[in-house]
């Protein structure tokens, strides 16, 4: 057990050091991944060292591709480099993890032979070295690589920009996401998935492609969840002005997952609970958590990932604005009365009692 740390607000210092870029890549073979992060920094306050979180096993650490002292604070998870240049800089740290033993569900872990990733809120640090913290926003782009038969399908945030064939069975899939994001939004999913598609025009014509990836069986059960995307979208539109900006989405349904659903930037983890959805089977209830809960994912992209917050103590800002447009969603999809007393309801039988207690 890690002894726990107590943060206050008034202790919030701006970053020391902003990232531009983010370059990494993941290297999966059956027994560990090797990740390799080549991190663009940005000094804001040059003098001071450079602390990252970390907790992943570290291979080697180089600064413009130089060697480069360091400290390394395991108790704590902190690389620290005394003295960085006071000019932007890249560093590149590779590290170990082994997915197949992470047993928290934070990071890089595997499920059903698969391998995914839940970052927020400080999961990334599991993976590699990085400020992992939310006011910290770079561009990332991501280099797949893993066995074609074992994981036929490579994922990462934003849009597919190269992939390939290598000579020993393996290959590759490079993701770029445009907009900055911070890291506890990094998303990435490996595996033997299959993928039910649809498309979704925007009001301004763009054509955006929608991507359901499940384990094989629960193929036929996403129909239900892909029109409530498509009606989120929609509504989205119409209602805040608010346009996909990806040419893809993604939504991935596990079965060992920490919460309902993930927001990550393109590429959605969900808890097949919240996604999947089959009339034999699923109550009405059922169908109106799938649809609020595709919504409030999707209505993130805006409200959390384009406009995210600067430190966990805002973290009411994004939640408490998205579940408000989920809320106008449901309400204007079914009943807004019926709506607005089941979620009074809900307030008072957990909120309420949750305000009262210890973890107020
Ligand atoms: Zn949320």
């Amino acid at each position: 057990m890690t002894e726990k740390t107590v943060h206050h607000l008034k202790d919030y210092q701006a970053p020391a050091y902003l990232v531009s870029q983010t370059d990494l890549s993941f290297d999966i073979y059956d027994s560990h991944t090797d990740i390799t992060a080549a991190v663009r920094f940005l000094p804001q306050r040059a003098g001071e060292p450079l602390v990252l979180d970390g907790s992943a096993e570290l291979l080697s650490v180089a600064l413009d591709g130089e060697a480069v002292q360091y400290g390394l604070d395991e108790k704590n998870g902190r690389l620290t480099i005394a003295n960085p240049p006071s000019e932007p800089f890249t560093l590149t740290t590779a590290t170990r993890v082994r997915p197949s033993e992470n047993k928290t569900l934070m990071g890089l872990y595997e499920s059903g032979g698969n391998l995914y990733t839940q970052c927020e809120p400080e999961g990334f640090r599991k993976i590699t070295y990085y400020p992992d913290r939310p006011d910290v926003m770079s561009v990332f782009t991501t280099t797949i690589t893993a066995d074609k038969a074992r994981y036929p399908v490579l994922l990462s945030n934003g849009n597919q920009i190269g992939g390939g064939e290598l000579s020993d069975g393996r290959h590759w899939a490079k993701w770029h996401d445009p907009f900055k994001k911070p890291s506890y939004l990094f998303a990435l999913v490996a595996g033997d998935l299959a993928v039910s598609r649809d498309t979704f025009t925007t009001r301004s014509g763009r054509e955006v492609a929608i991507a359901f990836y499940t384990r094989k069986e629960d193929a036929g059960k996403t129909a239900f969840a892909i029109e409530a995307l498509k009606n989120a979208m929609k509504w989205d539109e119409t209602r805040f002005g608010l346009e996909y900006d990806l040419d893809i989405y993604m939504v991935v349904a596990v079965g060992d997952f920490n919460m309902g659903a993930m927001e990550n930037k393109g590429l959605n983890i969900f808890n097949t609970s919240c996604v999947l959805a089959d009339a034999r089977t699923a109550t009405d209830a059922d169908f109106a958590r799938v649809e609020a809960v595709i919504a409030h994912e999707y209505f993130h992209n805006w409200t959390g990932n384009r406009v995210t917050c600067r430190d966990w103590f805002q973290l009411s800002l994004k939640e408490g604005l998205t579940v408000f447009r989920d809320q106008e969603f449901s309400a204007d999809r079914a009943n807004a009365a019926v709506c607005r007393i089941e979620n009074v309801a809900l307030l008072r039988a957990h909120q309420f009692p949750e305000d009262a207690g210890p973890t107020a």
